[in-house]
């Protein structure tokens, strides 16, 4: 596993072993405070570790302090061309900045964000995208010109003496996310925030992200990780928050449902979809098994804390290893709460 340096944002500390993060970033107005803070704080209820907004100008970049003081997660402020956005989002309280230095104009203008983020102890991430790669590393296979255009970056803030630096390479093509990490994993020990960007709608996202951030997750190079989804940033935690839970990285519920056929004597789905619901914000390990029969219901039921199965106009419920009974199904379902609940408890 590669062990990265470690970089602190607010209070939390990213890389350098700790365990992998999970941010989101806010679609509102980020000059709308009200609205920026209802948000922030339904992805941090949601389980979000980071979130970032986008500051696109001067007025964004003041807002923050009036969003730090009603926030407690740590806020990551995105910026591009403007230097002095930046450095307005560091003296009001911004924990980090994303800023490509690349857009940002000379050296001298680098510099003063460099400054800025030394006196506040404020890291910087920067990073390469492949819908914005320099023109000259277009000739690189995607990979390399990501893993390249995001060292150029780097370098541009280690000339400044900076190295508070957090590295994120992202395509929206899974197996360039993960070509690109591995190509900059080999060359720098700065933590990498890893994601597929635009990654797109419900489905596509899903999909994508669990290539790419799986496999870079089980490789062990992956610190911190966003799953982009298009819509309500709430999807982004729910989808990460899973993503590390079957990944035996954080104790979190499992629902194990069938698919159901014509053997199925319950809505499985319906069930299954309320019971997730149930156990949505549970932070430990709990395994509930919901199917439509007896054919597997019996042996999941039986690994499962609990479980549901289908029988002849009824369903059987096991509890921690044992049939606790067979009932009509609405009896069934209101057992099946009754020991999700305990088990909530
Ligand atoms: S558990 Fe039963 S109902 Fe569900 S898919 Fe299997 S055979 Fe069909």
């Amino acid at each position: 596993m590669r062990i990265s340096k470690m970089v602190r944002i607010g209070n939390i500390e990213i890389g350098g072993g700790n365990p992998i993060t999970i941010q989101s970033m806010t679609n509102t107005d980020t000059k709308n405070v009200d609205e920026t803070v209802e948000q922030i704080n339904r992805l941090v209820q949601a389980g979000c570790e980071i979130v970032r907004v986008s500051l696109p100008d001067l007025e964004s970049a003041k807002s923050v302090r009036q969003i730090k003081a009603r926030t407690s997660v740590p806020l990551v402020g995105d910026i591009h061309f403007d230097y002095r956005i930046a450095i307005e989002a560091i003296e009001n309280g911004i924990d980090k900045v994303r800023i490509n230095p690349g857009n940002i104009g000379d050296s001298s203008k680098v510099l003063e964000i460099v400054k800025a983020a030394r006196a506040h102890n404020v890291p910087i991430r920067v990073g390469a995208n492949s819908g914005s790669l320099p023109k000259d590393l277009e000739h690189l296979p995607k990979a390399q010109a990501l893993g390249e255009a995001a060292l150029r970056e780097v370098r541009l803030l280690e000339t400044h003496g900076f190295d508070d630096i957090v590295i994120s390479v992202k395509s929206s093509d899974a197996l360039e996310t993960i070509e690109a990490n591995r190509y900059i994993a080999r060359l720098v020990s700065y933590p990498l925030h890893v994601g597929v960007t635009e990654a797109g709608t419900l489905y596509n996202s899903l999909i994508k992200s669990s290539i790419a951030l799986g496999t870079l997750i089980i490789e062990g190079l992956v610190d911190t990780m966003r799953i982009s989804i298009s819509g309500d940033p709430i999807n982004e935690v729910i989808a990460a928050k899973k993503l590390l839970t079957f990944l035996h990285l954080r104790q979190g519920p499992d629902v194990v449902a069938c698919p159901t056929c014509a053997r199925a004597e319950f809505d499985v789905e319906k069930v299954a979809l309320e019971v997730e619901e149930k156990l949505a914000k549970v932070g430990k390990k709990i395994t509930v098994s919901v199917l439509g029969c007896v054919v597997n219901g019996i042996g999941e039921g039986k690994e499962a804390d609990v479980g549901i199965a289908g029988t002849k106009g009824g369903v059987v419920v096991f509890y921690k290893g044992h049939i606790v009974g067979t009932y009509p199904y609405d009896e069934g379902i209101a057992k099946l709460e009754e020991y999700v609940n305990q088990l909530v408890k």
